[in-house]
């Protein structure tokens, strides 16, 4: 992708011809394409391919720019709801491992919309505040307010990722934590979040390119933490990780997608279809006015 598009192109509705032929290119929604079935196993997945897609990068390209659209519009809309005393929001939840691509993410599929209605939160190693409270803490505080889409870049499955891999709990800990989750979500979901998980599953050897490109150009060198070869080195460590916490935690209203991140053209559709999706599921229209419109124009035109 180029990167962001023109306000003209997101002003303007893009040719329904053109539309339904690059979305005639998903053979099933994005949505039922790239949900974790119980026979996927991310240790044998193909990092580098489009499942559900047939297009290519281009034409991944043209439907993002002619969906941005559609997507902001959505997300205005969530956020009059908001503004009217509505209860909804979404919640994108972004996993993988370093170099997987969850900032650019963030940049070109969350930068499609509004800012002032976006609530973006990275999680890291836990503050000291942060650690003296239970982990599902810091993540409470930082989950949307109605009419926002809230975004983690890393989120409370750390606490089955880095924390089982590093053994920094013992095992009967971050196993129950499954449970834990399972039902904090539920409650998200029933208090009105949509919550959508994307796991983004970057291979070995594209991991090692973007860790090689971050040393190789000194204005990458602030993503580089020598840290990364430690967690690199446990790798394999990692999916068994992945792979149990999509088997544990993939729930009716909370379920995983699985979104091969080698080729960022396509973790970028993959999501922007995801939230698109999300948006659209609730249904939203415009709030009715809550003061008479007539009488608020005859009182304009005296003025
Ligand atoms: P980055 O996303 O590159 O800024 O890195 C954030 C780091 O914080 C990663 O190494 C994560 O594994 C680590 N991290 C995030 N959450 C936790 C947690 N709950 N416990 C320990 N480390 C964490
Ligand atoms: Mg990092």
């Amino acid at each position: 992708m180029s990167g962001r598009h023109s306000k003209q192109d997101l002003e303007r509705t893009p040719d329904d011809d053109i539309l339904r032929k690059l979305e005639g290119h998903w053979d099933k929604s994005p949505t039922r394409a790239l949900r974790w079935r119980k026979k996927v196993d991310v240790r044998e997945l193909d990092c580098n391919g489009t499942p559900g897609w047939d297009g290519d990068r281009d034409d991944a390209e043209r439907l993002v720019a002619a969906h941005a659209f559609e997507l902001a519009q959505l997300q205005e809309r969530l956020f009059a709801h908001g503004r009217s005393g509505g209860s909804r929001s979404v919640l994108l939840v972004l996993q993988g491992l370093d170099t997987a691509g969850k900032g650019g993410i963030v940049r070109h599929v969350v930068g499609l919309v509004d800012p002032q209605g976006v609530q973006h939160r990275a999680f890291g190693v836990p503050t000291a505040e942060e650690a003296s409270h239970g982990y599902l803490w810091r993540i409470r505080n930082a989950l949307p307010r109605p009419g926002y889409i809230g975004v983690f870049d890393r989120s409370h499955y750390e606490q089955v990722l880095v924390v089982r891999v590093d053994g920094l709990e013992p095992e009967e800990t971050w196993r129950a934590h499954y449970e834990e989750i399972n039902a904090f979500e539920a409650e998200v979901a029933a208090a009105g979040t949509v919550i959508v998980k994307v796991a983004l599953l970057v291979s070995r050897d594209e991991q090692k390119a973007r860790l090689r490109e971050r040393l190789d150009r000194p204005e990458k060198h602030w993503k580089y933490n020598p840290g990364d070869l430690a967690a690199r080195a446990r790798f394999g460590d990692y999916l068994d990780a992945y792979q149990e916490m999509l088997e544990q935690t993939s729930t009716d209203v909370a379920a995983w997608h699985v979104v091969p991140a080698d080729r960022k053209w396509f973790a970028r559709l993959a999501v922007t279809e995801l939230l698109l999706d999300a948006l659209r599921s609730l249904d939203l229209g415009w709030p009715p006015a809550d003061f008479d419109v007539a009488e608020q124009r005859r009182l304009l035109d005296e003025t």
